[in-house]
């Protein structure tokens, strides 16, 4: 058998579940993997809906997809301590580990980073098998499912972005947005000691989701004046996440600062220039601290769930089979049904088998 099933990309808006050469193990140090879950992402549905994220256009067909764990299959002779049968999570960041970035520990701004389903890097894991080094996989605890595993990738940006936090410690914060990484940086923040956490959302089941996972204000600015709601409970906070890609929110968040704050960027606008009111940035010395991805937390996200210190489970609401792609794409496009996660379950066999 050379061939498996992938779902790609063959026009916007449009998937195809279908055959594709199976994945040759490329080095030494990979290893071929057999996909358990995959997990869908905000970037997943913006490739499927515009064909593209900034500069970084799809050419069709192409393959989506970078949540995934999977089931070891077959080790190159220095894949580790890894074995066939391990199930393993997925860092989907295939770093060179020799340029400046990676010398220096910033293997997530690797010169030459190839990430998993990214268009000129690498095809996504919505499919059978895919390969990846060794030191890309982290076992999974043995508490965790292959589906609550994917989980770790959006957690792991969560863990990455509270990590800033760490040294001033504030009691307040505000995350604006609470799809999968703003609830993702909910969780991790409040399992670093953050006390009261201000979040917003237009969608309602989001902002229910956020107060279950620890939020103690929610609004959706459709229906409340962001601002003064905040600001009539705190004189301003210190650190402000944005997490939705709406310009609107960079606006409230410059506002909610307190002088001398930081913004935290970490949603994917629509459009590829926003605008700044740059003269409360300025009057208010605000720092911005972008966040790309995560750097390293994969495994201290893996060990907040299994030990309990973080439950993200509730944010796979809906699985899918690898037949129904187009359908969980859909139903994560259009926010439909109190969709947080739509996840895709290998195991299940859809209507295409
Ligand atoms: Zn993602
Ligand atoms: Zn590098």
């Amino acid at each position: 058998m050379d061939v498996m099933q992938a779902a790609q990309l063959t026009g916007p808006r449009s998937i195809a579940v279908r055959e594709v050469p199976l994945p040759q193990l490329p080095d030494d140090g990979g290893v071929l993997l057999k996909v358990g879950a995959v997990g869908i992402c905000g970037s997943d549905v913006h490739y499927y809906l515009h064909g593209r994220i900034g500069n970084q256009v799809v050419e069709y067909p192409f393959t989506i997809g970078h949540e995934c764990t999977g089931t070891v299959e077959m080790c190159g002779p220095l894949a580790g301590a890894l074995a066939p049968g391990d199930r393993v999570a997925v860092d989907p960041a295939v770093s060179c580990g020799e340029c400046d970035q990676c010398r220096a520990g910033r293997p997530h701004t690797c010169r030459s980073l190839r990430f998993l389903g990214c268009p000129g890097q690498l095809p996504g894991c919505l499919s059978e098998y895919i390969v990846m080094p060794a030191h890309n996989c982290f076992k999974l605890p043995d508490r965790l499912s292959l589906r609550q595993g994917v989980l770790a990738e959006p957690l792991a940006i969560g863990v990455y972005a509270a990590g800033f936090l760490e040294d001033a410690k504030p009691k307040a914060i505000g995350i604006l947005g609470t799809g999968p990484i703003g609830l993702s940086v909910l969780l991790a923040a409040r399992a670093g000691g953050a006390e009261t956490v201000y979040v917003t959302d237009k969608v309602e089941d989001r902002l229910q989701a956020a107060l279950k996972a620890g939020a103690a204000w929610a609004a959706s600015p459709d229906e409340t004046d962001i601002v003064s709601g905040i600001l009539s409970r705190e004189q301003g906070l210190d650190a402000v996440f944005e997490c939705c890609g709406d310009p609107e929110a960079l606006d409230q968040a410059v506002e909610i600062l307190n002088p001398g704050g930081t913004l935290f960027i970490l949603g994917v606008p629509e459009t590829d220039r926003v605008a700044f009111d740059i003269h409360g940035l300025r009057r208010k010395e605000i720092r911005i601290q972008n966040i790309r991805r995560q750097n390293g937390c994969t495994q201290k996200a893996l060990d907040l769930m299994a030990g309990g210190a973080i439950d993200a489970a509730f944010m796979a609401t809906h699985t899918f089979a690898l037949a129904e792609t187009g359908k969980a794409l859909e139903l994560a496009a259009g926010y439909a049904d109190g969709v947080i996660k739509a996840v895709i379950d290998l195991k299940e066999r859809g209507e295409y088998f």
